[in-house]
């Protein structure tokens, strides 16, 4: 495919900077050890690993500052890995990438709020619209600016009901596609509702879309990049490749379905320590609400993590974290700042142990992982809200292994 990068970018763009290191308020040996690594090499190995299941351009999804992961230092990552574009949700989330140097096709998909257009122009963004007013506003904005057409991708709803223009508005974005020749139709999208569950709901979804495009194209409307597939649709449905692809959690190393087999790394590690250790008799109980009894002489760790790192409370008498290769069972209530686990059968834990939230962990009782999948199920969420929840108190370091 031909080059995009170079025709949307910005003359006035710098070189790129190299991957920061995260903002610190103190030197990395004076703060709070838990934080969550970021393995650069394991965004670049998922990458190569899509593309073998697509010859379609990829743009990675950068929303909610990549998925928890930073978006700045993904981008980067991606962008130097010959990703083809970026998508993000909102509009600052797209002037952050810009700033931060990353000359691909970044696409807006939402987030226009205060109907902001000069933005967009000045930063080169690409914009997603996904309803009449937005094209109505952006057409005058185009018209007054100097440049001779404006890119832009229509967002169709084909079975979502979240946003884009319906059915029924279609044929209005038509004609005003059709009389703004200022507004080049260059992407035409939609987005599936179960793409990993459902293979026939994604037949439909791309049936009505086609039916759509048919309408365009009969208009003298020619959208050269059709787009759809997520990454449960890009490693379900060849047919909704079309001319790219729109993965986001499967970049970030997480399977998008229960059978998908596109064998990936995991990209994101959160690890603390131990910081302090107390023996309890039979019958004493931990935490607020002494929610947990010792049904036995038992010790008790505790971890400088809790709900407000991302952590949630529902892992509270539940949930998991990993001390010398072994799992060591959350007990009593998670607080906001600490947490606690039972190390009774973890022979010889000491304060400074290494403690693994998510992520693998070798040690000396062998060698366990906890997943994204599996706290997910535990908490009865899915493993994007498990990575977007890691708060922006926990800082990120990127490895490049
Ligand atoms: C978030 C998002 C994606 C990426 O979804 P994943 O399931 O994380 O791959 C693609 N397209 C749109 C419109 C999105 O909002």
């Amino acid at each position: 495919m031909q080059d995009r990068r170079l025709k949307n970018a910005s003359p006035t763009a710098t070189p790129l900077p190299r991957v920061l290191k995260p903002r610190r308020a103190a030197p990395t040996d004076a703060v709070r050890p838990t934080r969550a690594e970021v393995s650069l090499e394991g965004l670049r190995f998922n990458l190569r690993a899509l593309r073998r299941v697509t010859q379609a351009p990829i743009y990675s999804v950068l929303k909610a500052d990549a998925y928890g992961h930073g978006a700045k230092a993904v981008a980067r990552t991606l962008e130097r890995a010959g990703v083809n574009g970026v998508c993000v949700a909102l509009l600052e989330e797209a002037i952050e990438l810009r700033e931060a140097g990353i000359q691909c096709p970044v696409l807006v998909m939402g987030g226009y709020y205060g109907h902001a257009w000069s933005e967009v122009l000045q930063h080169q963004l690409t914009p997603v619209i996904y309803d009449l007013s937005q094209l109505e506003a952006l057409a005058k904005e185009a018209s007054q600016a100097e440049h001779p057409a404006w890119n832009i991708h229509l967002k169709v709803d084909t079975g979502m009901a979240r946003l884009g223009i319906t059915a029924s508005e279609f044929p209005k974005a038509v004609e005003l596609l059709a009389a703004h020749p200022e507004l080049k139709l260059q992407g035409f999208m939609t987005h599936f509702a179960c793409a990993d569950t459902s293979a026939e709901s994604i037949a439909e979804q791309l049936d009505r879309f086609d039916a759509m495009t048919t309408t365009l194209v009969n208009r003298g409307l020619k959208p050269e990049l059709r787009h759809a597939a997520n990454s449960a649709a890009l490693a379900r449905s060849p047919r909704a490749h079309l001319d790219l692809v729109r993965p986001g959690i499967a970049l970030f190393g997480v399977e998008p379905m229960p059978n998908s087999e596109l064998n990936l790394k995991p990209v994101m590690r959160v690890s603390s320590q131990v910081i302090a250790l107390r023996t309890l008799q039979a019958g004493q109980t931990v935490g607020y609400g002494a929610t947990w009894k010792a049904q036995r002489p038992s010790v008790i760790a505790t971890v400088p993590i809790g709900y407000a790192d991302g952590l949630s409370r529902s892992a509270s008498n539940n949930g998991f974290l990993l001390i010398r290769g072994k799992r060591a069972p959350i007990v009593g209530a998670v607080s906001m700042d600490l947490t606690t686990v039972d190390v009774t059968d973890i022979e010889g834990t000491q304060v400074t142990d290494e403690v693994v939230a998510l992520g693998k962990q070798k040690g000396t009782h062998g060698e366990a992982t906890i997943t994204a999948q599996e706290i997910a199920a535990r908490e009865n969420t899915i493993p994007w809200e498990v990575l977007t929840n890691v708060s922006r108190r926990v800082p990120r370091f990127y490895r490049e292994s």
